[in-house]
């Protein structure tokens, strides 16, 4: 750590309490004393680690991509997809948009990261700032939250376990080497420390002592109030979203709405032996039981229906809190509001493990 950080100021991402920056020591981080968020952790030589996980991950995905994902062999016949199969599989099958989905979430999103980090950390390692490190920064920081390797992960197991039952279906060197690289880039994440890769570009800030300030949602930097730009990263600086509770009520509002006709109406067609018929969500759940795959119909049902409904009902309760200004239990309502948001990803699962099905 440096001087330029000892008398830097930090603001708690989450709910914006103010802190002096303290060198802590290895391996240790801070957290926020009013809602437990992490402010930041101490890794030792975090820009050369991350670096050698992000190259990791890198080398990881070219192989995941080139290699054989899964291979299947029934009565005689082999065949071998590779990750991207599942998606240009959905395509084929007329669900385009669904097919870019899943193609960015597994495949575009990760390899846009990961050499984002790459353009920004060998350069930085050498001492210096890379050639739009602003603009990469910004667009990594937006991409990331979007890179759904885990629950892509997820669905590939379910989808391995299930075609056992059908037919004779192997791991091919692919799939080793994305669970090497889903590994790799967590610890590549982890590693990061944004502080020490910005103490690289030295800015001056406005000092207000005392006074108001405002931080950066992108980079971190706490600048003064009325800034409405980021020296640092260069990204437009404002304040908490302007009427969040109103928009969060109106978009709660209409995923209700459209959460009736999406289980009322039908989803999919299930066609056996030449025969389809429509089938809702709940319906299909249920002919997968009948059909006696009773792990993958509680899967859909947990991830199609349960964790949106879930969803759907937490929020409600947490805007009526927050708007009739109830003051109970803030912080474990903060810890229901982070869970909707890590389980939120999660409903991707049956899609990635549909386009996984019928890539093969
Ligand atoms: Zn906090
Ligand atoms: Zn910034």
């Amino acid at each position: 750590m440096n001087h330029n950080q000892t008398e830097q100021l930090v603001a708690c991402p989450e709910c914006d309490r103010l802190y002096r920056w303290l060198d802590i020591p290895p391996d240790a981080k801070a957290s926020c004393s009013r809602c437990r968020v992490e402010l930041y952790r101490h890794v030792p030589d975090s820009l050369t680690r991350s670096l050698a996980w992000y190259v990791t991950a890198f080398m990881f995905l070219c192989i995941a991509n080139l290699m054989p994902f899964l291979s299947m062999s029934a009565v005689g016949l082999e065949r071998r997809n590779l990750m991207m199969s599942g998606a240009l599989a959905l395509a084929e099958f007329g669900m385009p948009e669904l097919g870019v989905l899943v193609f960015c979430t597994s495949i575009g999103f990760p390899l846009l990261t990961i050499a984002g980090m790459l353009w920004l950390l060998i350069p930085a390692c050498f001492g210096r700032l890379a050639w739009g490190a602003e603009f990469c920064y910004r667009w990594v920081h937006h991409l990331s939250p979007w890179s759904l390797l885990g629950v892509f992960m997820l669905g590939t197991l379910i989808a391995f376990v299930k075609l056992q039952d059908l037919a004779a279906v192997s791991p091919g060197p692919g799939l080793f080497a994305f669970a090497g690289m889903l590994l790799a880039y967590t610890a590549g994440r982890a590693a990061f420390s944004p502080e020490v890769f910005w103490s690289l570009k030295k800015v001056s800030r406005r000092r207000s002592v005392g006074g108001p300030h405002i931080r950066c949602h992108i980079c971190g930097l706490v600048l003064a109030h009325g800034d409405h730009h980021c020296p640092r990263c260069e990204s437009r600086v404002h304040h908490r979203e302007q009427g969040s509770l109103e928009k969060t009520a109106a978009l709660t509002l209409a995923a209700a709405i459209m959460f009736i006709p999406a289980n009322l109406f039908p989803i999919m067609m299930v066609s056996k032996l030449g025969q389809g018929h429509p089938d809702t969500i709940l319906s299909g759940v249920i002919s997968l039981m009948q059909g006696g795959m009773f792990g993958l119909a509680l899967i859909v049902l947990f991830a199609s229906i349960i964790v949106p409904l879930l969803k759907l009902v937490v929020l409600t309760f947490l805007i009526y809190t927050v708007h009739k200004g109830v003051r109970w239990r803030p912080r474990d309502r903060t810890l229901l509001y982070r869970l909707t948001e890590v389980v939120g990803a999660w409903s991707m699962v049956d899609i990635f493990l549909v386009g996984l099905l019928s890539g093969l």
